[in-house]
């Protein structure tokens, strides 16, 4: 067999000496072997196989339930991988389960008293994980950059005070076991999502990733991105639609809502929607939060700001308080239309 993997469906109540005589077995066909412990039943993929292998006499092994050939390009990413879907724990913060997860907060941290005012009013309105980047990609070098590591501590003891998570970008290799320090979920920003080196990095981070697609990426080549990560043994990943770039210049990005069922339908891993970066502009936010929560999202990034018209980048994107929490009350009936709720929702 020629390059290809297998997703291995153990049958329920298959015991671990059967299991660990397939992974054997897959092993000496040259695969690299990931186990999947569902409710139900437990899945192996393998990755891989030489030239001998011969996944169909897997099938001939006791307890095996059927053996499935990949043919999509990721694997570990594949929704056959882990047919119930993937949850992400940060914290009490459960992301891909029933409830719509909302992380809002400022695109960049700027002061004390600016996070501060932010981690309070999106904790208010109902976000659980508050975002804000301490390292910005910017597309021009004389613009802000970012406080760095004073950003981050910022961030985390504006969070600390309001019980809520931290997501923030890590723009290079050199700074993963930083911002482990600081945040609960490490941002691989657009810019970043063909990094190669950084999300090895990342995948080998003991701790959740979100990974945003990529400014003109194709959705096949944002989940061969999310299998870097997998593959290095890190399954704590979250998605990102933030936008593409299109020929439409009215918004800055063009916000792709149909990736969001296709990415339910493709993989496993669960997928926030950012329509703060996949608009511009923060009127257009509001109705593309909807629309991402009625297509399935699991979750919402949504920029937030104590005064958008003085904010360092993304003004024109970013929600007042009020407009936030306007946002919040606006999103719980369209949840609740799709069977889902909103966490932090009264
Ligand atoms: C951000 O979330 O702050 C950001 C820079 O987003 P993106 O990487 O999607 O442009
Ligand atoms: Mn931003």
């Amino acid at each position: 067999m020629k390059e290809g993997s297998v997703v291995v469906v153990m049958a329920e109540g298959a015991t671990d000496a059967q299991i660990e005589d397939v992974v054997g077995h897959l092993v000496a066909m040259g695969f690299d072997v990931h186990r999947s412990t569902g409710a139900a039943r437990v899945i192996l993929g393998a990755v891989g196989g030489n030239d001998r292998a011969e996944p169909a006499l897997i099938e001939l092994l006791d307890g095996v339930r059927e053996v499935v050939r990949i043919t999509e390009p990721y694997k570990l990413a594949s929704r056959s991988f882990r047919p119930e879907g993937t949850v992400v724990t940060s914290g009490e913060v459960r992301i891909g389960g029933d409830e719509v997860i909302v992380m809002a907060g400022p695109c960049s941290v700027e002061s004390e008293s600016q996070v501060r005012a932010a981690a309070a009013a999106v904790k208010r309105a109902g976000a659980k994980v508050l975002r804000g980047g301490a390292f910005k990609p910017r597309s021009s070098p004389y613009s802000f950059q970012g406080l760095g590591e004073e950003g981050l501590r910022l961030l985390r003891w504006a969070a600390d005070e309001q019980s809520l998570q931290v997501v923030s970008e890590v723009m290079d290799v050199s700074q993963v076991e930083l911002l482990a320090r600081y945040a609960d979920i490490l941002q691989v920003g657009a810019r970043n999502m063909q990094n190669f080196v950084l999300l090895d990095e990342v995948g080998r981070a003991n701790m959740p990733v979100m990974l945003k697609r990529g400014l003109s990426a194709t959705i096949q080549e944002w989940l061969l991105a999310a299998e870097y990560i997998l593959a290095q043994g890190n399954r704590q990943l979250i998605l990102c639609e933030r936008g593409i770039r299109t020929f439409e210049t009215y918004t800055r990005n063009t916000m792709d809502v149909s990736a969001i069922p296709i990415v339910h339908k493709e993989t496993h891993l669960p997928i926030i929607a950012d329509p703060s970066h996949g608009t511009g502009k923060w009127d257009l936010v509001m109705p593309m939060a909807l629309a991402s929560v009625a297509a399935g999202a699991d979750g919402l990034m949504i920029e937030v700001h104590p005064t958008p018209d003085t904010a360092l980048k993304d003004g024109a994107q970013s929600l007042t308080f009020e407009h936030f929490g306007e946002l919040m009350k606006r999103v719980i009936p369209v949840a609740e239309a799709v069977g889902r709720t909103v966490a932090g929702s009264r």
